[in-house]
C-alpha cells in the first residue's frame, strides 16, 4: 500500500504514518553503496546473516534509480540473497520500478518507517553508485557504508570523491586469494586520503576496512566500527541531531514534489509549458521570463 500511486491508498498510508509515530525511531539505518560489481549484494547477505546470528532483526531495503535500464539494477532479483531472503529474522525488499529518484525515495523512506514500527532493529537501504542517489540515501540514514576494491583506476578514485566524503566506512571488498596484499594497500592510501576531508560535525573519523564478501572475513569488525560509530554519535547528540535534521529536510522535500506535481498538473499551465520550451529551446525569449509567464498563470488561478 505504501508503495501504491493510488489516491486512496496514500490516504491510508498517511494515517497508518501518523500512527506508527510513537514506534519509530530505535533501529539503526545504515546506507550500502558500491559500484555495480563490487559486491553489494554478497556483502549485504553475508553481513545480514552475521547480524541475525548475533540475533538481530534485519531488513534490507533499495533506492535504484537506474533499474529500469537492468544493467545497475539491485536487489531485482531476490535470489542474489538466497539464505538471508529465508532467514526468519530479515525482510528484503525490492526495490519499486520505474519512479523518480524522488518517488523512489518517498517510499523507500516511509517503508523504512514501517520497517521500524514492525520491529527491524537494522535497516539497510542499498543503492547502486551512480551519484544521485547517494545523495538521497546520505539524507536518510545514520552511518553511510561504501564499499570499494583495490586497484580501481583513476577515473573512477576522481569519480567517488563526492562519495567518499559521505562515507562514515569505507570497505575494500573481495580482500580474497591473490588480491590480499593490494586490498591492505589500498586500505592505507585510502584512509591517507580521508584525512585530507574537513572534519564531519558527527566528530567520528572515517575509517577504512577490508572484508571478503565471499569468505565472510572482516565483518565483525566493520559491525565494530558501527557500533562505535554509534555509540560516539549518541553520546555528542549528533546522531538524535542528525534525524532532527534529515526529517526536516524530508518535508522541505515532500513540498517541493508536491508543489511541482500540482503545478505541471494545472490544465493551463501543461496547455502553454510545450509552447514556451519550443520558444527558449529555440532562443526566442528568455527562460526566465517563460518560467515566470508559467508562474503567474498558475498563481492567478490560485489567487483568483
Ligand atoms: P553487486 O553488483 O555490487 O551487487 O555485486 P555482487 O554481489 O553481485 O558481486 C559481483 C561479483 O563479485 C560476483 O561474481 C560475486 O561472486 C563476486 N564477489 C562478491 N564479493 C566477493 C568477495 O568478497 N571476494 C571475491 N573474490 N568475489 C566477490
Amino acid at each position: 500500500m505504501f508503495e501504491s500511486s493510488l489516491e486512496e491508498d496514500k490516504i491510508l498510508a498517511e494515517k497508518v504514518l501518523s500512527g506508527i509515530m510513537p514506534h519509530i525511531g530505535n533501529s539503526l539505518r545504515i546506507g550500502i553503496t558500491g559500484v555495480p560489481g563490487v559486491g553489494k549484494s554478497t556483502f549485504i547477505e553475508s553481513f545480514g546473516k552475521y547480524l541475525t546470528s548475533l540475533g538481530k532483526r534485519i531488513a534490507v531495503l533499495a533506492i535504484d534509480p537506474s533499474s529500469q535500464k537492468t544493467k545497475g539494477s539491485i536487489l531485482g532479483d531476490k535470489t542474489r540473497m538466497e539464505a538471508l531472503a529465508h532467514d526468519p529474522l530479515a525482510y528484503i525488499r525490492p526495490s519499486a520500478t520505474g519512479a523518480t529518484l524522488g518517488g523512489v525515495s518517498n517510499k523507500t523512506r516511509e517503508v523504512m518507517l514501517l520497517c521500524e514500527a514492525a520491529g527491524f532493529e537494522i535497516i539497510i537501504i542499498e543503492t547502486v553508485g551512480v551519484g544521485q542517489s547517494e545523495t538521497a540515501v546520505k539524507s536518510m540514514v545514520d552511518f553511510f557504508l561504501l564499499l570499494m576494491l583495490s586497484g580501481a583506476g583513476d577515473e573512477l578514485q576522481g569519480m567517488k570523491k563526492g562519495i567518499m566524503e559521505m562515507a562514515d566506512l569505507i570497505v575494500i571488498n573481495k580482500a580474497d586469494g591473490d588480491n590480499k596484499l593490494a586490498s591492505k594497500k589500498a586500505q592505507k592510501e585510502y584512509q591517507n586520503a580521508l584525512h585530507l576531508f574537513p572534519p564531519s560535525d558527527s566528530e567520528w573519523q572515517p575509517r577504512v576496512t577490508t572484508c571478503s564478501a565471499i569468505e565472510k572475513e572482516g565483518l565483525k569488525e566493520i559491525w565494530d566500527l558501527i557500533e562505535g560509530f554509534k555509540h560516539t554519535t549518541k553520546k555528542n547528540r549528533y546522531f538524535q541531531t542528525n534525524r532532527q535534521r534529515q526529517n526536516l529536510h524530508w518535508m522541505q522535500e515532500v513540498i517541493k514534489q508536491e508543489l511541482e506535481a500540482h503545478f505541471l498538473r494545472h490544465p493551463q499551465v501543461s496547455a502553454n509549458l510545450p509552447e514556451l520550451e519550443r520558444q527558449v529551446l529555440a532562443g526566442d525569449i528568455p527562460a526566465t521570463n517563460a518560467a515566470k509567464a508559467l508562474l503567474s498563470i498558475y498563481k492567478g488561478e490560485q489567487e483568483g
